[in-house]
């Protein structure tokens, strides 16, 4: 209740800032963090950029790194909890590569992350609600790499194209994609495992491969309301993005500077869409690219969205983190 009356007076869209922990090797290679955190409660962070200068951002939430999992994930969610409600919901990942999203989304077995959480809190609020809701739940597991999509949970690769299409107005939809219900934590992990297996396949670098594509975990609810029978629909995006990170111009040439110009392609489509929104713009660029075509329902409206800017501590990665502060400054 009281995260949506924060949503009425604030908007819908929210940026959480997360600095992933110094690791043992830079401490001891001498490496300090520029990152200060003495305002983290008050949503702010500096940065020392050099001499005594320190810039200072703003932003919803910020993590110190001794904030954990369970720290991000009770911020995040009341917001994925209104998916039950009704509500389309998009969290995203965003920062170079290395700098934790995919810690923040997927974790691991013993640190899990929003995703299974997600799924974890939405099974509990089923079960607590079965006297006046029944929840059908599903998942489909894609990817976008190059601005194609590929369906991670497909059980033999296609070689046919898959694409978005309109059914009415705001239905997009890929037909053909497996959407695999599920009815506990325990399928949801099996299927989790599945997509993740599929990522690695044909490419013989999966952390290479995973940096320079988006995964998309898209929950798709279906809730009937037993007193009135009436259905809602609703989806649940989660989104682990490509890496933003700009690539020397030197090492970039052939597969790789097209990978690149999608990525580049891709995340400015979305920080223009998000931005446009928060402006109350009149005009939506959702057709940019096909990761903001294919969320275009759950991005407006009446949805909420999370960005999770992720960013390092180190003074050698202080232009990425500038950049990715700004970008996360912008769709605020
Ligand atoms: P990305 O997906 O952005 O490339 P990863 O999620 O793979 O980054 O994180 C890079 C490394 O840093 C991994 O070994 C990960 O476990 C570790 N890491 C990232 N964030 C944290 C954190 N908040 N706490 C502990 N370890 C982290
Ligand atoms: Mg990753």
């Amino acid at each position: 209740v009281l995260y949506n009356q924060i949503q009425e007076a604030k908007g819908n869209i929210r940026v959480f800032c997360r600095c992933r922990p110094l690791r043992k090797e830079e401490i001891s290679a001498g490496n300090a963090t520029i990152i200060d955190f003495d305002a983290a409660k008050d949503g702010e962070l500096g940065i020392l950029t050099g001499g005594s200068t320190k810039k200072i951002f703003k932003f919803d939430r910020v993590y110190t790194p001794k904030d954990d999992q369970v720290d991000v994930f009770a911020d995040a969610s009341p917001m994925v909890a209104s998916v039950l409600d009704g509500f389309n919901v998009c969290i995203f990942a965003y920062g170079q590569t290395g700098t934790g999203k995919t810690f923040t989304m997927e974790g691991s077995e013993q640190n899990r992350g929003v995703n299974y959480r997600t799924l974890e809190q939405l099974f509990k609020i089923a079960q607590e609600r079965k006297e006046t809701f029944t929840y059908s739940i599903s998942v489909s597991v894609l990817e976008v790499y190059n601005e194609q999509i590929r369906d991670l949970l497909a059980s033999a690769p296609t070689s046919k194209k898959l694409e978005i299409r309109q059914a009415s107005e705001g239905v997009h939809h890929v037909p053909g994609i497996v959407k695999a219900k599920v009815e506990n934590i325990k399928e949801v992990w099996s299927v989790l495992q599945t997509g993740s297996n599929a990522r690695a396949i044909g490419s013989n670098n999966v952390n290479e491969h995973s940096s320079r594509s988006h995964c998309i975990l898209c929950i798709m609810v279906r809730a009937k309301n037993l007193m009135n029978g009436e259905y809602t629909k609703s989806n649940l995006w989660l989104v682990d993005l490509a890496g933003s990170e700009r690539l020397a111009k030197t090492d970039v040439q052939g597969e790789r500077l097209k990978e690149a110009q999608n990525i580049n392609r891709s995340l400015s489509a979305l920080g223009d869409v998000i931005s446009a929104l928060a402006s109350k713009s009149s005009h939506i660029p959702y057709r940019n690219s096909k990761l903001t075509h294919l969320l275009q329902d759950s991005l407006g409206g009446d949805s909420k969205t999370l960005m999770f800017v992720q960013i390092s501590p180190l003074e050698q990665d202080l232009g990425e983190t500038l950049s990715s502060l700004n970008f996360a400054t912008r769709v605020r």
